[in-house]
């Protein structure tokens, strides 16, 4: 058993994200395993070594080291071009010159239920004479996934039964950076993960990922999606909402070990008042039992 916690190093891990990295921890070392930090550093841009460095103290402040080398996908576009040649020999790439805005006008027709974001399909007939055109124009295109109405059904742990249909999703950017959808897929087989615990945003995009599994001949990881964490005013936590990382909070007197107890209280494994570490947690967790209503934090929390 091994599981993995995969963040993007754009700031500072928020309560949302370290309840997160908590019930990985604790799922993998509930089942004997190892537990695996990789940095989700696809986008150059908004990704920094500053935020990595930051992002990996705190967790390690509350506990939570990775038994193996840190990876960073920013490292291994190599093995992402690869599985993307590998899906185009069995001709399940097509090019996509679209804009953002091109999608998002067509994408307001009703096309199903597929997840947030799919894609209509625009480019996928494309003719080689208007492919030739576009390419002359100087447009670098995209390249998607040609899907046959694949859909797929995911027994999560903690969400249950989700099924969904899959869409032609990005692989690879137009400017060559490959997407997060196939980057997560190579690497969770690559790095033998077993088990995939992460915030429940990422539930609609599971079939996605199962697909790709399929079409590249990888096993499927057991899936677990930990319900979002909501702020006072009932939107989803996010930095805006005050102080919801172990800085902002350490400046408030608020110590690591008590923002550990305000986790595990969250989780129904301790109380907030209670001195635990991460393996005092573990003692009476099972991901079965992870609350499946939003964790909804109080003005006093913050
Ligand atoms: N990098 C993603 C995030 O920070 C998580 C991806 C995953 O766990 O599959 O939201």
């Amino acid at each position: 058993m091994r599981g993995r916690f995969a963040p993007s190093p754009t700031g500072a891990l928020h309560l949302g994200n370290l309840r997160t990295a908590l019930v990985s921890w604790l799922q993998a070392r509930a089942g004997g395993g190892e537990w695996l930090v990789r940095m989700e550093d696809l986008d150059r841009v908004t990704s920094s070594p500053h935020h990595e460095a930051e992002q990996l103290r705190d967790l390690a402040t509350l506990g939570m080291v990775s038994d193996g080398a840190v990876v960073r996908q920013s490292e291994r576009f190599d093995l992402y071009h690869q599985a993307i040649a590998t899906l185009g020999a069995a001709d399940r790439v097509y090019d996509c010159f679209c804009s953002r805005r091109e999608i998002r006008e067509a994408a307001q027709a009703p096309h199903g239920e597929f997840p947030d974001g799919a894609y209509p399909g625009t480019c996928r007939t494309l003719t080689a004479a208007a492919r030739s055109q576009h390419l002359a124009e100087g447009r670098r295109p995209a390249l998607r996934l040609r899907t046959e109405g694949e859909r797929f059904e995911v027994s999560d742990l903690i969400a249950g039964r989700f099924e969904g249909a899959v869409d032609d999703v990005v692989l690879q950017r137009n400017d060559g950076v490959p997407a997060y959808n196939l980057a997560v897929v190579v690497d969770d087989a690559a790095q033998d993960i077993t088990d995939v615990v992460r915030g429940d945003d990422l539930l609609s995009s599971t079939p996605r990922q199962m697909l790709l599994q399929q079409l590249l001949g990888l096993p499927h990881p057991r899936y677990a999606h930990v319900p979002l964490v909501l702020a006072p005013d009932g939107t989803r936590l996010a930095k805006r909402h005050g102080a919801v990382t172990l800085g902002d909070l350490a400046q408030r007197g608020v110590t690591p070990a008590q923002v550990l107890a305000l986790l595990g209280e969250s989780l129904a494994l301790c109380g907030r008042d209670d001195v635990v570490t991460v393996p005092d947690l573990l003692a009476r967790f099972r991901i079965e039992q992870v609350p499946t209503a939003p964790w909804w934090l109080a003005t006093t929390d913050l």
